[in-house]
């Protein structure tokens, strides 16, 4: 199994179709505990993304990720945008003059991410926030590295993105609620979830 920048290309591309369709249902899980605008930065975010690479070519994974990154670095506002950007961008140098790697190679690009997302964010396990998801993925796709099974993957997206239902919020708008931001589904985790089995979904095709 391999990724590559098509592949990479076509993950994007289905994970914004998801946050398209389901930009009100991350706009409210954020009006419970936010400020009611993650559907919207993501829509807009991801949008803008598809419009740049979509018609453009990549001679390598790197540049591509360092487009991604910077697109929405610039387009969305708010801790995701800021958060999401450095994701991608944080990713970018492991993949530095590659057209394809193997799924160990992504999982260290990822973990890439994770240490530049919770470096931005210091938000620990437990927070309530997209790190919920974040952290138990990666761990995972660094464990298994190229055995990867995707479908395992988009199951454990799935569960600790429901997992969040239950914390109480530490970092971010949901942390001013307190006990009260208990029994919402994180946003962040949320999208974050969509970006996993979005994932998964390219390694299985
Ligand atoms: P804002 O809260 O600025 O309106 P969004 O609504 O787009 O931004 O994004 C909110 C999400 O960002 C939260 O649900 C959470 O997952 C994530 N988030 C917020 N603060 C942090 C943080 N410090 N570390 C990691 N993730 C965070
Ligand atoms: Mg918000
Ligand atoms: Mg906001």
């Amino acid at each position: 199994m391999e990724f590559d920048v098509p592949k990479a290309k076509h993950w994007i591309k289905i994970l914004n179709s998801k946050i398209q369709v389901q930009k009100n249902y991350l706009t409210d899980l954020d009006l419970a505990i936010g400020d009611g605008d993650h559907g919207l930065n993501m829509a807009r975010g991801f949008q803008e993304v598809i419009n740049k690479i979509e018609n453009k070519e990549y001679p390598d994974l790197s540049t591509l990720f360092k487009e991604i990154g910077m697109t929405i670095l610039s387009k969305v506002g708010g801790a995701s945008g800021p958060l999401y950007g450095t994701a991608f961008i944080k990713a970018s140098p492991i993949f530095q003059n590659k057209e394809s790697i193997t799924i160990s190679e992504l999982a260290q690009a990822f973990n890439a991410s994770l240490e530049g997302l919770k470096l931005r964010g210091r938000a620990q396990i437990g927070d309530k926030t997209m790190i919920d998801v974040w952290e138990p993925v990666v761990t995972f796709m660094m464990e298994q590295g190229d055995s990867l099974r995707p479908n395992d993957l988009a199951q454990l997206a799935e569960k600790t993105k429901e997992a969040t239902k239950n914390l109480e919020a530490k970092k971010g708008r949901a942390a001013y609620l307190g006990k009260r931001s208990i029994g919402h589904i994180d946003p962040g985790a949320a999208s974050s979830c969509y970006l996993f089995k979005a994932l998964a979904n390219v390694l299985e095709g």
